[in-house]
């Protein structure tokens, strides 16, 4: 009996630790490899993207690509669901110009203080007006408006007598103001019309800071109670969709992207819109690709994007994004947008670099369209809200 005993107990007691070794490591395994894959994600561009303290790589937080964005080959695409996550709260947009207003003074210096020390000069002969024309050119000032400035600042300096350094700084910013032109409507399209939700379309030249101007918008409509949707458009760079989706998910603003390379961004925007209109939100902003190598391409490309989003709902906006650091270059680029689609505002981006605060003025005469927003850095939240008299007190600090 002993011996049959052994030989049945033998075999289950094998396969009663073979079951509980197996209850241990498969849930193991499987987490184990649920955390690699989650990790291999970049969830943001750079790691600094992240305010301070903010979770980088809480398991809540979606990862883009996780987060069930339809394929834009769908024809009735969804927007993916902001993912549940603890939502960052964007700053207050008001006053921010004035609050970034070191970073703008920054990289202006030369601007303000040479020509103040100029124009205060005891006798302003004609090297002196010389040396102020190089500065207003050096400024990125553009040759209409330096012409402009010259001729309205001789002629202050000759009706002025004694000019205290005081004096000549709020001559010095009441031309200026009056250049920068604080009568342009600067608002933004961002209410409902005809209950349709108002559609923005961002358009620029790769790299000048589109997608990060989306992201920051987004922030800014957030901040103002605003709800908003974001169309990842720009299929050409493969991280762009997944870039607008991590600033989305960090404010709860779903984006709708398209999960193919490559994918037709006329499509996805149509998604886009078409997902705002049934979820009655406020605003889309759609994100496009700027190749400027083939015009006849991007006039093909953006003309057909605003058509299919133009089929639910009108484009409002037409924002250009451009590089305040790349001068008079921005002006060519936004001479061919313009030609390819009728701009509505200009968004000056980097203006906390090495870039010049005349560059403001040259762009807005080139296009006749005001500065709306500008960029003062890479934070989540230095978008501001172009306030020309902040501006001009910036520029003089
Ligand atoms: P896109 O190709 O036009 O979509 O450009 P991105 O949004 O990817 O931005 C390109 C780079 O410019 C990124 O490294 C951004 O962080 C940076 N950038 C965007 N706006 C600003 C800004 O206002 N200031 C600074 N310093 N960098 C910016």
């Amino acid at each position: 009996m002993g011996g049959v005993n052994s030989d049945v107990l033998i075999p289950i007691l094998i396969g009663v630790v073979i079951v509980i070794a197996l209850a241990i490591i498969v849930p193991l395994l499987v987490s184990g490899s649920r955390k690699r894959s989650r990790t291999t994600y970049t969830t943001t561009r750079d790691a600094d993207d992240l305010p301070p303290g903010a979770p980088e790589d809480d398991e809540g937080a979606a990862a883009p690509g996780e987060s069930g964005a339809p394929d834009a080959e769908s024809p009735a695409g969804t927007a993916a669901p902001a993912p549940a996550t603890t939502l960052e709260r964007p700053e207050p947009v008001q006053g921010r110009l004035a609050r970034l207003r070191a970073r703008l003074a920054k990289s202006n210096n030369v601007f303000g203080k040479g020509l103040l020390a100029l124009l205060s000069s005891e006798k302003i002969d004609e090297d002196v007006w010389d040396e102020i024309e190089m500065t207003l050119l050096a400024a990125d000032l553009g040759t209409d408006a330096t012409d402009d400035l010259m001729l309205q600042l001789r002629a202050r300096v000759k009706v002025e007598g004694s000019r205290t350094p005081e004096r000549v700084k709020e001559i010095l910013s009441e031309e200026l103001l009056a250049l920068v032109d604080p009568t342009m409507d600067r608002s933004l399209a961002t209410e409902r019309a005809d209950e349709k939700p108002s559609v923005i379309l961002v358009v620029g030249v790769n790299g000048v800071g589109k997608t990060t101007t989306i992201g920051k918008l987004a922030r800014v409509l957030v901040a103002e109670d605003k709800d908003v949707l974001l169309g990842a458009a720009d299929t050409f760079r493969a991280a762009a969709a997944e870039q607008l989706a991590t600033w989305g998910s960090r404010v709860g603003v779903p984006t709708v992207k398209s999960d193919v390379d490559g994918a037709d961004p006329a499509s996805v925007a149509f998604d886009a819109v078409k997902a705002g209109v049934d979820a009655e939100v406020d605003v889309v902003l759609v994100d496009t690709a700027g190749r400027l190598q083939n015009k006849s391409n991007l006039m093909d490309e953006l003309g057909k994007i605003k058509r299919v989003i133009e089929k639910q709902a009108p484009v409002r906006e037409a924002l250009l994004v451009l590089d305040a650091t790349t001068g008079q270059n921005g002006l060519q680029q936004a001479k061919v947008f313009s030609e390819v689609v009728n701009i509505t505002g200009i968004v000056l981006t980097k203006l906390d670099g090495t870039a010049k605060g005349g560059i403001v003025v040259a762009m807005q005469r080139q296009l006749g369209v005001p500065v709306k927003l500008v960029g003062l850095g890479e934070g989540p939240d230095d978008l501001a809200p172009f306030e020309p008299a902040a501006f001009v007190d910036a520029l003089l600090a």
